[in-house]
């Protein structure tokens, strides 16, 4: 049975018997609602490690729009009973007052990689997601910490935290999980009206696209173009950004020897989708 554990006092011992037999820890921070592409990283998390911890916190320092954070969805019973059927060893569910308690004054915030594109559009984001990412190794000191591609920059400054601050964790990143018609599952698809959810995936087909034609040849900015007409056409309210970006510094690259990534976020029914690929 997957322990339900909500403090740190509660966790510690927990973790500290796991370590001193030997055993590996691999985490898995998520803000709940879960859904397969959740579920796949606490599978991979099974494989790669002896016991795994899932932490479900919506974290308020990551939020930029209030209406975002009331909005989303909360939904434990569901959440605990599938982390149950896929053998996760212990879900940490703390309260707000636990990760931050009166007097919390430090923030983590991550240079570079975490300024533009998500960074740009939410400022303030990557500084909630730093801080209470260093503050989930932490709280587990798990070895391992598992992150979907899905959140492409997020990765990245996860990736670069651990590097810049020496934490002694190995990050994982792991494919992204998609419906059937290439959506990628997202906790907040569920706030798609039907008429909204029949298109979300033009988002992914509309990238896809401008990627194998970059492949092929074509102009960046021109494909680029491209894939946000078709987005904008199939009844998406806006296209906040499609860009095609070096893969680890997220800066603008038309170097083709470095590993690139095309990047994009676009709204759909007030609901904010976001979605990436490699190029
Ligand atoms: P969230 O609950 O949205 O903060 O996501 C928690 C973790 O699950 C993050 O590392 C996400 O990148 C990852 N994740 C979310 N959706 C997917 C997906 N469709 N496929 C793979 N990983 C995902």
């Amino acid at each position: 049975m997957t322990q339900v554990i909500r403090t740190v006092a509660e966790l510690r011992p927990l973790v500290r018997g796991w370590r001193a037999a030997g055993e590996i820890v691999g985490v898995v921070p998520t803000m709940g609602a879960l859904h397969d592409g959740h579920l796949s990283l606490a599978r991979r998390g099974k494989v790669e490690c002896h016991r795994v911890i899932t932490t479900i916190f919506v974290n308020p320092k990551q939020f930029t729009n209030p209406e975002d954070l009331k909005k989303y969805p909360r939904t434990e019973e569901a959440d605990v009973a599938l982390l149950n059927s896929v053998g996760v060893d212990a879900v940490f569910i703390p309260s707000p007052e636990e990760v931050y308690p009166d007097g919390y004054m430090t923030t983590v915030s991550v240079g570079g990689v975490s300024e533009p594109l998500e960074g740009r559009m939410r400022p303030g984001h990557f500084d909630g997601v730093a801080t209470v990412v260093t503050k989930l190794f932490g709280m587990t000191e798990a070895h391992r910490g598992f992150f979907g591609q899905k959140d492409w920059q997020q990765l990245q400054v996860v990736l670069r935290l651990v590097r810049d601050l020496n934490l002694p964790v190995t990050v994982v990143g792991c494919e992204t999980i998609r419906e059937p018609d290439g959506l990628a599952m997202s906790s907040r698809n569920v706030r798609l009206t039907d008429q909204g959810r029949a298109v979300a995936h033009v988002l992914y087909t509309a990238i896809t696209a401008a990627a194998d034609d970059i492949r092929a040849g074509q102009s960046d900015r021109m494909a680029i173009r491209e894939a946000a007409e078709k987005v904008r056409a199939a009844g998406f309210e806006r296209v906040e950004y499609i860009e095609l970006r070096d893969a680890e510094t997220l800066m603008p690259s038309n170097d083709v020897r470095r590993p690139r990534r095309m990047l994009a976020a676009a709204w759909l029914d007030g609901v904010r989708l976001i979605d990436n690929i490699p190029v």
